[in-house]
């Protein structure tokens, strides 16, 4: 059982070896709470959650870790703008985050650090870093805020590995403006000035706060160790979010290397165009969750390959919607069974080839008809089949029942509505007044529901 991924380090798919088969290490970049997410915040989630069932399909002991980012600049703006206590915001839009987390069918990882419960971690490794000359407190003579602390670029000879950039490179690619307190163009901060007003915590260097790319390398750290097997986060964060990751975690710890295997997720397009705030295309999770149910978008984003560029649009997620009807409807009916991962089978196959859920999902969707079409025994061991790959992918975990009966917009009827309308229905049958049974199965009609009358009793399905 060999799983082999694309290393964006070494620029090539390689084979999986864990340091410790019994303790397999996995961080992923987490959001900074300040906004709803977009889909293309979501993309990552889905992605490496699907890595993180592959991985504990293979060893008994995966610790995933995915911070949340509680103290940045972004955040501080926003509670000057709504004036509201930043305290408030996190708080409500990590709670957002895990809500329409949960809508997707993630799990939950084993370790969700925030930022700001780790300062003294966060100072520690500055500290590390400025007796080992990888930093420097920036001259007070200059920076008349005082206070700064930055990573000094040259004092790490292999820095850029990750994005293959060499220091001329930066140097040349840097903006004009670079603060006077920069020994360097490319230096980047390790620990910020805080005015009065502004959240800080006391530190050798005065009051401040962390930079961001710190606060990742500190939390990795303490809940995962000096090394990992895998880091994982969007493509956008190859530079500098993940190179500086790299340079602090590295250079404080000895030389050590941060992550063996380095996984990046595509962008994702709407509509053929990039998400930008010029355009204003921004499709957040919270506002598609109210047109789909979670497990549309799921199914979505894992029907593309997770390195691919990702074009959404309305299209594609309604005929994701219907393909997971066909899904659903194969099996519906079909007595639950236990799990039972077939190693050998194609769609796991896939999975270990660089995590191939495009593959995986066709394959998942051959078994729901080869399911559909079997019975008996050859039906219950389909079906097990089946449903060791969906549990993988996490998709087709609903009772089918509950699928078809779920409200598919807000204005329609409620599923306990619904009951009651076939009950009222079933009482005007019963009473010989059909004109009444007409009316009803109208009226359930004209609500979007299908009634299927079977010598079972009647069953019903939204439109
Ligand atoms: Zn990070």
């Amino acid at each position: 059982m060999e799983l082999k991924l694309y290393n964006s380090l070494t620029r090539q798919k390689q084979l999986f070896e864990p340091i410790d088969p019994q303790r397999v290490t996995m961080y992923a970049c987490g959001p900074t709470v300040y906004n709803y997410v977009h889909i293309g915040n979501a993309r990552p989630a889905v992605v490496f959650d699907t890595v993180y069932r592959v991985l504990k399909s293979l060893y008994p002991n995966v610790i995933y870790a995915r911070n949340i980012t509680d103290i940045d600049d972004k955040i501080i703006n926003k509670s000057i703008e709504l004036s509201q206590d930043i305290n408030e915001i996190t708080e409500k839009f990590s709670q957002a985050y895990f809500d329409d987390m949960q809508a997707l069918n993630t799990l939950t990882p084993d370790h969700i650090p925030y930022a700001t419960d780790h300062i003294p971690e966060m100072i520690d490794m500055v500290q590390k870093l400025v007796d080992k000359g990888h930093a420097y407190a920036a001259d007070t003579q200059i920076d008349a805020e005082n206070g700064h602390v930055l990573f000094s670029v040259p004092s790490m000879p292999n820095y850029g590995e990750l994005s293959k950039r060499n220091l001329d490179e930066q140097e040349a690619g840097a903006r004009v403006e670079v603060a006077d307190y920069k020994q360097y163009a490319g230096d980047f901060v390790l620990w910020k000035p805080s005015t009065e007003a502004e959240p800080g915590w006391e530190s050798p260097w005065g009051r401040g706060r962390p930079g961001w790319h710190l606060e990742c390398s500190a939390m990795i750290k303490k809940h995962l160790g000096d090394t990992i097997d895998i880091h994982a986060g969007g493509h956008d964060l190859v530079f500098p979010h993940h190179e500086n990751e790299i340079a602090q975690s590295s250079c404080a710890n000895d030389g050590k290397t941060l992550a063996n295997f380095w996984m990046h997720n595509g962008f994702i397009n709407i509509d053929g165009e990039k998400m930008s705030k010029s355009l204003g295309n921004f499709r957040l999770v919270n506002d598609l969750l109210q047109q789909y149910p979670g497990e549309v978008l799921r199914y979505v984003i894992l029907s593309a390959h997770y390195r691919s560029e990702q074009n959404f649009s309305k299209d594609l997620l309604d005929s994701a919607w219907r393909t997971l009807d066909s899904l659903y409807g194969f099996i519906r009916g079909v007595k639950p069974v236990e799990a039972q991962l077939n190693r050998s089978g194609d769609a796991f196959k896939a999975l270990l080839d660089d995590i191939s859920t495009p593959v995986a999902i066709s394959e998942l969707y051959r078994l729901a008809k080869a399911v559909n079409q079997a019975s008996g025994d050859q039906q219950t061991a389909l079906m097990q089949e089946l449903k060791g790959v969906a549990d993988i992918l996490g998709l087709l975990q609903q009772d089918p029942e509950q699928w078809f009966t779920q409200a598919r917009s807000d204005d329609q009827l409620s599923a306990e509505q619904v009951e009651q309308l076939i009950e009222a229905r079933q009482q005007a049958k019963q009473d010989k007044d059909y004109a009444k049974a007409d009316q009803v199965r109208q009226q359930l009609l004209d609500g979007g529901v299908i009634l299927e009358d079977s010598r079972e009793g009647t069953k019903w399905r939204r439109a």
